[in-house]
């Protein structure tokens, strides 16, 4: 049977692209939603194929424990409630993929790896874009020495955000402001395409004194990060501008470019090297799909998933460095890490 998932949080996420994408995966099945507005819950069962018993409220999530066909839960809160989720879907023994940010810092992220571990159950940080094959054939045209030695990346992803009163802009729910929500993606790629970490950071960040949205969190973002071998990476993130994502690795005989880097659909990559440009095309895929299907896989694999807690720490890890370089305007140094595949 496919793995049954519990949805915890009907927000836009959930509704617009979760469910819909989980619907049509190969392994996985929508089995339970959890929600404070029970009348729209079941409002989106009924859309869903599922009847009003599979409608919980957050205040009976424990009571999932007795459903044998609920295999894990999916958590798409707000990111300071991620850790109190998954501790208590740990505590009734559920798998647990996350959304990212895994949480508000790395004690917090790291307390959920931990709590997870001791119950023997899977925690995946659900970077959607390390599933896609367009992401993969960057990294593979980067590590399989494609564009030569490589010198220096570059990302960016900003956009607008306009309401002053969503969690996005509250501190203790976000955790910060643009860096955590869209930054971390320029993060967490820069970091999946060359596999190897960084050793120091250095940022700079912009807080308008004057705007109502940016009270308790920056606007902008600007943060380089050095690694191993000497290559530099520099990213910018902002609430501030218009959409844009993208993604730039250039090697001493080639280069690699995504335009869009990190949209849910239309995402581009032009390969340039020594016999010319191409731009490699893939059959069509939903990104959620081929992260859900992986997690379910790894589910009935009693496999660690491919993203686990530990990868959504690191980029926690780096992500506080970032915000002390912002405030001290000096180089952090980053404790030298593991590396991914000590824990994959
Ligand atoms: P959203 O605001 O649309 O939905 C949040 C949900 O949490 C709502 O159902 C809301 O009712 C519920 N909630 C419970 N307690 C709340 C509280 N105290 N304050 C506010 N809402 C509360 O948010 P979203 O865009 O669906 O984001 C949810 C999570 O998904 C976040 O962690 C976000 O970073 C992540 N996300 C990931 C992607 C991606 O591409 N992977 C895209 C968007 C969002």
């Amino acid at each position: 049977r496919r793995v049954g998932l519990a949805i915890v949080g009907l927000g836009k996420l959930s509704a617009e692209e979760l469910i819909p994408a989980i619907r049509t995966s190969k392994h996985a099945r929508v089995a339970a939603l959890v929600t404070s507005d029970l009348e729209e819950g079941r409002a989106f069962a009924r859309a869903f194929d599922l009847t009003d018993e599979d409608v919980y409220a957050y205040e009976d999530f424990e009571t999932l424990k007795d459903r044998q066909d609920v295999d894990g839960v999916y958590i798409v809160l707000p990111n300071s409630l991620h850790r109190e989720y998954t501790e208590r879907a740990a505590r009734i023994g559920k798998h647990v993929l996350c959304e990212k940010p895994l949480s508000v810092d790395a004690a917090d992220a790291q307390a959920m790896v931990d709590a997870c571990r001791a119950a023997g159950v899977h925690l995946m940080t659900a970077y959607r874009c390390q599933y896609t094959p367009h992401h993969w054939a960057t990294r593979d045209a980067v590590q399989g020495g494609k564009l030569g030695s490589i010198k220096l990346l570059d990302s960016i992803h900003v956009q607008v955000e306009t309401d002053p009163e969503t969690w996005r802009m509250k501190l203790d729910l976000a955790g910060g402001g643009p860096l955590p929500d869209v930054g971390l993606y320029s993060l967490n790629i820069l970091r999946f395409v060359l596999g190897t970490e960084p050793e120091w950071v250095f940022a700079a960040l912009r807080q308008p004194t004057n705007d109502p949205r940016f009270r308790e969190v920056e606007e902008s973002v600007s943060f380089m990060l050095s690694f191993p071998g000497g290559i530099i990476a520099n990213a910018l993130t902002s609430y501030g501008a218009h959409k844009t994502t993208t993604l730039r690795v250039l090697g001493e005989e080639g280069s690699a470019l995504m335009e869009p880097a990190f949209t849910y659909t239309g995402l581009s990559l032009t390969l340039t090297d020594k016999s010319g440009q191409s731009i490699p095309a893939f059959d069509s895929y939903d990104q959620f799909g081929l992260e859900v299907d992986h997690f379910a896989q790894r589910i009935r694999d009693g496999k660690t998933p491919w993203t686990p807690g530990e990868e959504g720490v690191q980029d926690h890890r780096i992500m506080d460095a970032i915000y002390q370089s912002a405030r001290t305007g000096q180089v952090v140094q980053l404790e030298k890490h593991a590396g991914q595949d000590a824990f994959r």
